[in-house]
């Protein structure tokens, strides 16, 4: 069998999680024997060298995060149908739950600060010097060229790039429909291929990152030991802590916002939640998010649709609130104070960046590295997060996919609808991930 052949069967055969799993435990064990903590003079170049692999993948998903935002709200605005006045209650109801998400995600890191649990003195970094001044964010908002916020990584000029196409070619989309048209097709075909191919691009550096976990973690260990992933342990326990919170947000808002009780919503949702939990990924997911809605807890086709697809390209709430609780955890570990303004420029950039993240795996760890630039912290710390990714990543998806499934019920307001339980004809639901 070739190299080439073993390589790929490698990787068809064993999940992303064990190959990080076998990353990890061979990065101890170099770690250990590089001198864990106390490295030898001359192998400190060798060791500095092991982060090569990890600098190459923030470095590409750096250069994803501003295409993928901008062609996942174009395809966005494009494919996906809103009836207009559910489309207004939807968007206010996204609105609230990431909101809610984020503050959840800032009261939690605020409170319980898990990058001062055990503080990393060899971990300095110059203070950010980025404020938020609301008057000098208008003015920036509009990029001096179209494709200046690409280059820049500028979410704010980005997302105002997007929003502007997105709106226009969805109403030029409509006025063509309505006359019987079809010149918009080419420019659609063409905004999902180029959408298709950065995620393709996107799959292939996620498959090097067990590569980037294994070069970094030998590095911190035979540097630092294994203090600084202690600090990891508390963010663990911190994201963990505030996904339970937004958790039990939903189940409330269900229960005071429609007919679903929380024990039907709970039962209800558990397959599309192990689902997310076990695929990382709320798209592949988005079948049995459907199927779920609609037969075991009983909504009516168009709530269930509504949420689960339009949910599934935009509603990222677990990836909102990890990315801003981020953005805190290693501005502590760097003894840097995140300020109001900085937090709330946070919230800002969570959000779009929680809009552009797509439903696959390790997609929020790509738009994070906006969220690190609007406020001006070092992107090369996301490389310590890469190594508990793999594992927030799963709960994240199933905070996403419960989000998506609160919005469903709370569209499908107090009153049930008995016929719902039958599925409409047509509707042929599957396993299948998409
Ligand atoms: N994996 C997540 C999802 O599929 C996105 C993320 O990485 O946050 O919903």
């Amino acid at each position: 069998m070739s190299q080439l052949t073993k390589k790929s069967v490698f990787r068809k055969t064993v999940p992303l999680s064990w190959q990080i799993a076998i990353a990890l435990i061979l990065s101890i064990i170099v770690g250990i024997l590089c001198g864990a903590g106390n490295p030898h003079p001359n192998l400190i170049t060798t060791i500095n060298n092991l982060a090569i692999p990890c600098n190459l993948v923030l470095k590409a998903l750096r250069a994803l995060a501003t295409p993928l935002i901008l062609l996942a709200v174009l395809h966005g605005f494009l494919t996906v149908d809103i009836p207009g006045r559910s489309g207004r209650k939807l968007v206010m109801l996204l609105l609230t739950n990431t909101v809610v998400a984020i503050a959840i995600g800032l009261l939690v890191a605020n409170v319980l600060q898990p990058g001062r649990w055990w503080r990393v003195e060899s971990l300095v970094a110059t203070p950010t010097n980025k404020t938020l001044d609301p008057w000098a964010l208008l003015q920036e908002m509009i990029p001096p060229s179209i494709l200046q916020p690409l280059v820049d990584n500028n979410v704010i000029q980005l997302v105002f790039v997007a929003l502007a196409f997105g709106v226009v070619l969805r109403a030029i989309k409509t006025e063509q429909i309505a006359q019987g048209k079809e010149d918009y097709r080419p420019i659609e075909q063409v905004i999902t291929m180029l959408f298709e191919a950065v995620m393709a691009v996107l799959k292939w550096v996620i498959a090097l990152v067990p590569l980037a976990v294994f070069g970094i973690v030998a590095k911190t260990i035979a540097l630092q030991g294994f203090k600084p992933f202690l600090s990891l342990a508390a963010f663990i326990i911190a994201v963990l802590l505030a996904l339970s919170l937004q958790a039990i947000y939903y189940t409330t808002r269900v229960k005071y916002g429609s007919w679903v009780s929380p024990q039907q919503f709970i039962s209800g949702s558990s397959d599309a939640l192990f689902t997310a939990f076990s695929t990382a990924s709320s798209t592949a997911t988005m079948p049995v998010t459907f199927r779920a809605l609609m037969q075991k807890i009983g909504l009516r086709e168009s709530s269930a649709s509504l949420g689960a697809l339009v949910g599934s390209n935009f509603n990222n709430d677990g990836t909102a609130l990890y990315e801003a609780m981020s953005a805190l955890f290693v501005g502590q570990l760097l003894g840097l104070h995140l300020n109001l303004p900085q937090q709330l420029m946070v919230v800002l950039t969570s959000i779009v960046a929680s809009v552009g993240a797509a439903g696959i795996p390790e997609a929020g760890l790509v738009t994070m590295t906006l969220v690190f630039t609007a406020v001006g912290l070092p992107t090369q710390y996301i490389a310590l997060l890469i190594t508990v990714d793999w594992f927030l990543d799963r709960c994240r998806t199933a905070i996403n996919v419960m989000g998506d499934m609160t919005i469903s019920c709370l569209l499908d307001g107090h009153k049930q609808h008995i016929e719902a339980m039958d599925l409409p004809e047509g509707v042929k639901l599957t396993d299948e991930p998409i």
